[in-house]
């Protein structure tokens, strides 16, 4: 390449991140739309540099980029503050690290997902398939806390043969079912589309933090315990459920369409609550680890390894698998896009 075209080109993407003009909901796809959501998007087609770029600047999409690359590097400090922390016990260190990976995963592809979407739809499909397999490992990583540190001692014993495997395979079909839903139904996207979301991620949720319930029974049942005292998994608890609100209802967006399209979003509140749930998290982990955890449960670090690696490459078949079904998807959006036009002409 000469010197001249390099230079042209260095111009041209210097010119795209310097002014990027937003687009309202009409002038998009319908992929795209949001609802309540009606400017601030950004035009489609548009190459990878401009969507990096686009990082710095205002549209729909900035806080819900920003809110999770900052939980990004919030976990980064909190897993290696842990790490070179002398007063943490090494034994459950696989333990922290497991959380840790599946949160900056979750974290990371989130940020990802919400930076590059627009792009096109074959990018859309792919980003949100990779987003839903960043839930699928914070899922996974809640999981390997809640059974190595905090489950009640009876249930480990009962279950600890099965636990790893049967949460891999939950995960996995949590990512699947989030990745049907997303391809079965079209913009506007009818409730039942969350609920394929809610109930394959939110029933492994329910399952996992049942094993802390049997703490809660005792606790009220011994008048030498407070409640207080679980207080760090009811934070977490009070948390999660608030945050899947917010990512199930698009409230406030829909109760004043237009007034909250660049910041105040549902899903805005969504990522904060995950990331502020995701590092109290850490701090009931440390918690369960100094009071509750016994030596009979530290974890073998091989088992939790092959259990993360299972995960990974299980999504990976299942975006694989689904590769025709996103082109069929693609093609049936643009029939009906013609369809449209033809009828509006
Ligand atoms: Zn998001």
């Amino acid at each position: 390449m000469g010197q001249d075209k390099l230079l042209c080109l260095v111009r041209r993407h210097v010119a795209q991140a310097r002014v990027q003009p937003t687009l309202s909901s009409e002038q998009v796809d319908l992929l795209f739309r949001e609802p309540g959501i009606l400017s601030g998007y950004r035009p489609s087609g548009q190459g990878f540099i401009y969507y990096f770029a686009s990082i710095l600047h205002i549209h729909n999409e900035t806080i819900n980029i920003w809110t999770h690359l900052v939980g990004f590097f919030l976990i980064l400090y909190r897993w290696l503050s842990l790490l070179y922390d002398p007063s943490s016990s090494s034994d459950f260190l696989p333990v922290i690290t497991a959380f840790s990976v599946c949160c900056l995963a979750y974290t990371f592809c989130s940020t990802l997902a919400h930076t590059l979407h627009s792009k096109s739809p074959g990018l859309h499909y792919l980003c949100f398939q990779i987003d839903y397999a960043g839930i699928g490992f914070y899922t996974l990583g809640c999981s390997i806390y809640v059974f190595y540190v905090s489950c009640y001692h009876q249930y480990f014993v009962t279950l600890r043969r099965y636990f790893l495997p049967s949460v891999v395979i939950m995960s996995a079909t949590g990512c699947l079912c989030c990745c049907i839903a997303k391809l079965k139904y079209t913009r506007p996207y009818p409730f039942r589309r969350k609920l394929w979301q809610l109930f394959s991620f939110g029933t492994q949720t329910v399952l996992v933090f049942s094993l802390v319930l049997p703490r809660y029974v005792n606790c009220v049942s011994d008048p030498q315990c407070h409640l207080s005292s679980l207080s760090h998994h009811s934070n977490v608890v009070a948390f999660i459920t608030t945050s899947v609100f917010f990512f199930s209802s698009h409230v406030p967006d829909k109760l004043i369409p237009g007034k909250v399209d660049i910041i105040g979003q549902g899903h805005q509140i969504f990522h904060v609550l995950c990331t502020v749930g995701t590092l109290l998290q850490f701090d009931t982990i440390v918690w369960d680890i100094k009071h509750y955890a016994t030596m009979d449960m530290i974890p073998s670090t091989s088992a939790i390894c092959l259990a993360m690696c299972s995960y990974l490459l299980l999504v990976i078949c299942v975006i694989n698998t689904l590769r025709p079904f996103v082109v069929d998807r693609i093609q049936k959006d643009l029939n009906f896009k013609t369809r449209l036009n033809n009828k509006l002409q």
